[in-house]
């Protein structure tokens, strides 16, 4: 990988885990080496919001790599454990100054549907949250499309703030119905690594959506890209999502890139310079 005479923005990496724990810094550097100059940190649980926070608080002189941004959310696989306390904290935590987006919450169906009506309540309380705060939402889709979608649309209607309840579909892949019930809420889509493999039907799945809806990603340590698929994904490879992408839709790799940041840059409020 050679730098792009570009910014890139990798909008959902979790390198608050612990796969990053030894080598944190040379991700950064090697992320900062591509251009990558915004990353932003989806939160799974409430202990990871306020180590997320702590990591934007300690990250935000762009000067000294990459600048660091903070999401407040309870992931749809953690529900299950989650509390109505819990969900008080994401609140507060809400509008914490370094917290740009409401996330990672959504729908997860893949792994366990015994708590699929405590992943709907939950749901509806980070959109509810995110149109109070007016903040965008990042939502997690695995297997429930249909439901997601739904959800959505009714606490758009109900909700006295509609323009507000917005935000991107992450790592999304289709299918191709579901493109166009996205593109009608508004909402973005966040590309990432599955947009690189082969085979996955992402490129076709997305085909209809306009530039001006996409942003990047990486969902680090998951999802690498073709051709690292199979080894810790890590924000510096979103430059190979921006190149894919720049090959499918017959753009130059700087120009994907400058596309895609200033979306970035103004779903979530980011200050580029
Ligand atoms: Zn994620």
């Amino acid at each position: 990988m050679y730098p792009l005479d570009a910014m890139l923005i990798d909008t959902h990496a979790h390198i608050f885990l612990e796969q990053f724990q030894t080598d944190f810094d040379q991700v950064l550097e090697r992320a900062n080496g591509v251009g990558v100059k915004h990353i932003l940190l989806p939160a799974i649980d409430v202990a990871s919001i306020e180590v997320c926070i702590d990591l934007a608080r300690t990250h935000h002189d762009p000067d000294q790599g990459p600048v660091l941004h903070a999401m407040a959310g309870i992931h749809p696989s953690s529900v299950q454990e989650a509390t109505d306390e819990d969900m008080e904290r994401v609140r507060e935590l809400a509008v914490h100054p370094c917290v740009v987006a409401i996330g990672e919450t959504g729908l997860d169906y893949y792994w366990d549907h015994s708590f699929d009506e405590k992943q709907h309540a939950f749901l509806r309380e980070h959109i509810r949250l995110a149109a109070q705060v007016d903040k965008p939402l990042v939502f997690h889709d695995r297997e429930a499309s249909d439901d997601l979608a739904r959800i959505v649309a009714e606490e758009k209607s109900a909700s006295p703030h509609p323009e507000r309840i917005r935000g991107v579909f992450h790592c999304f892949g289709g299918p191709e119905a579901h493109t166009e019930k996205v593109l009608d809420l508004g909402f973005y889509m966040g590309i990432g690594g599955t947009y690189t493999f082969k085979n996955g039907g992402v490129p076709q799945n997305t085909a209809t959506v306009p530039m001006d809806r996409i942003i990047l990603e990486t969902d680090s340590p998951y999802l690498t890209p073709a051709p690292f698929r199979g080894k810790r994904n890590e924000p510096a490879y979103v430059q190979l999502v921006a190149e894919k992408l720049a090959e499918i839709r017959g753009l130059s790799p700087e120009e994907v890139a400058r596309v895609t940041t200033s979306n970035a840059a103004r779903l979530f409020s980011l200050d580029l310079v």
